[in-house]
Formats: structure tokens, C-alpha cells, sequence
């Protein structure tokens, strides 16, 4: 069930024991939460930003060329598929705290030790980035704060920094949470396959990012994240769907 399915229950069943005619949420792709989401996830890029240009951790130098080829390719065949989307935007770092993450605000994070680490090909990139680019573009990060937002008693009226607060310190909303966190991951795993299909990468030379991730993997609990081996698992149902695409679709 896709996570917009579980928000459009959620509102229902929290619906029911509210007054009538009382908005409690704003519904997955709301822009009243949308926009407030990027406008607090812009102060934090920026913060994050000067953090690493302090640090001198801003800006790639080992893979430049392979990095940026990717994104390119991934960037264009996002643009295809949604025209009204708002751009997206690639930051390198050398932090070897950061392997890869993406901001509502379109900013995708990837590190080079990450990419270094784990080895990773040029098709297992893209991967790596189309993953991050559909968190953006399905506004995983909009859904799941709308989510907590449901979560907190309707009386507790709250900030969104309160409630970002909320999601690094509060266990039990952690754990409520975490199956549909973990379906976003799913979901930007298949889809994210597909799009770097379309940007013409093989699925099959994708696939190792997985196979890679499973190897480097610190076993023990994971809440928010699924296994790669899970992971691997539900890509390769959709896998032959995505050589389909890449083969009539793929950019050249
Ligand atoms: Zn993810």
C-alpha cells in the first residue's frame, strides 16, 4: 500500500473522533505543509552547507566527472517525467559522516567517501542519486511529517521544529512510524530503479549498489531503514519491468 494510501487512512480514522469541519492535516502534497517543510529544510541546508565549506568537506575531487554525469542524466530523465517539477540540486561533499540524503528542497547530498567506500560504478550511482531524486519527487518528507503531525495529540499545538525535534527524540513516534518510513524507502528504490532506467542505466549494472550496501551493512536494529537484502529482494520483482524501459525508453 503506498505511503499516500496510509496518510488518506490515517485522516479518515483521525477524522472521525475530531469536530466536524476541523482541518487536523494537511494531506500528502498539500502545499500549506509542503511549503512550510521546505521553507524549514532550506535554514537547515544552508546551515549544512557553511558547516562543510567551514570544514572544507564542500566539492568533489576524486569523481567529479562520473558523479556529475550522473546526476545530469538522472536530473534530465526526472525533468521528463515531471515538467512542473522544481529542479534539483547536487551537492558533493567529502564528509565521511554523509554517504547520500536528500532535502525537500530538492538539494541531493552524496558524499565521495560513500561513493569510494563501497566502490560504486557509475550505474550504481545513479541509482544512489534517482533513489534520493523520488524521495523529492513523491514528497516523502512532506508525507511523513504530515504523519507526525496526526501523530501528536490535536490539543499539543507544535512547531514543525518541535516536531522534527519530536522525530529524533520521541521512541515511541519512531516506532509508529517506522513501516511507513521504511515503505518510502521501498518506494524510492523502485521507482528510483526506474528513473535511472530512463536516464539509460542498465537495472542489472544498478543492482550492485544493493548487493554493495548488503556487504558494508552493520547488522543490528535498523528502524527507519530496511535491510538491503529486503531491499534487493523487492527491486528485483520490478526488475524486469525497469530492463523493459531502460531498453525502449532509456536516454542515449
Ligand atoms: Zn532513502
Amino acid at each position: 500500500m503506498s505511503v499516500r494510501w496510509i496518510a488518506a487512512f490515517i485522516v479518515v480514522l483521525v477524522g472521525s473522533s475530531v469536530a466536524q469541519g476541523q482541518q487536523l492535516l494537511d494531506i500528502p502534497g498539500d502545499p500549506g505543509l509542503g511549503d512550510a517543510v521546505r521553507t524549514f529544510r532550506s535554514g537547515y541546508v544552508q546551515t549544512e552547507l557553511i558547516r562543510l565549506r567551514m570544514n572544507r568537506q564542500l566539492g568533489c575531487s576524486q569523481h567529479c566527472v562520473t558523479i556529475h554525469r550522473a546526476f545530469d542524466r538522472v536530473h534530465r530523465a526526472a525533468r521528463l517525467q515531471a515538467p512542473g517539477m522544481r529542479g534539483l540540486k547536487l551537492i558533493v561533499t567529502r564528509d565521511p559522516t554523509v554517504d547520500a540524503w536528500a532535502s525537500a528542497t530538492g538539494h541531493i547530498f552524496i558524499s565521495e567517501q560513500f561513493i569510494s567506500r563501497l566502490k560504486l560504478t557509475e550505474p550504481e550511482i545513479a541509482l544512489a542519486l534517482a533513489h534520493e531524486a523520488m524521495h523529492v519527487l513523491l514528497a516523502h518528507e512532506a508525507s511523513s511529517m504530515t504523519l507526525v503531525k496526526a501523530l501528536n495529540p490535536v490539543h499539543r499545538k507544535r512547531a514543525l521544529v518541535a516536531l522534527y525535534e519530536d522525530m529524533d527524540t520521541d521512541l515511541s513516534l519512531m516506532i509508529s512510524l517506522a513501516p511507513i518510513l521504511r515503505e518510502q524507502e521501498h518506494e524510492a528504490d523502485e521507482s528510483g530503479l526506474m528513473l535511472a532506467a530512463l536516464a539509460g542505466y542498465a537495472p542489472a549494472l544498478q543492482m550492485g549498489l544493493f548487493r554493495k550496501l548488503q556487504a558494508t551493512e552493520i547488522s543490528g536494529l535498523t528502524l527507519t531503514h530496511p535491510h538491503a537484502v529486503d531491499r534487493m529482494k523487492r527491486v528485483q520483482g520490478i526488475r524486469p519491468i525497469a530492463t523493459r524501459i531502460h531498453e525502449q525508453y532509456g536516454l542515449h
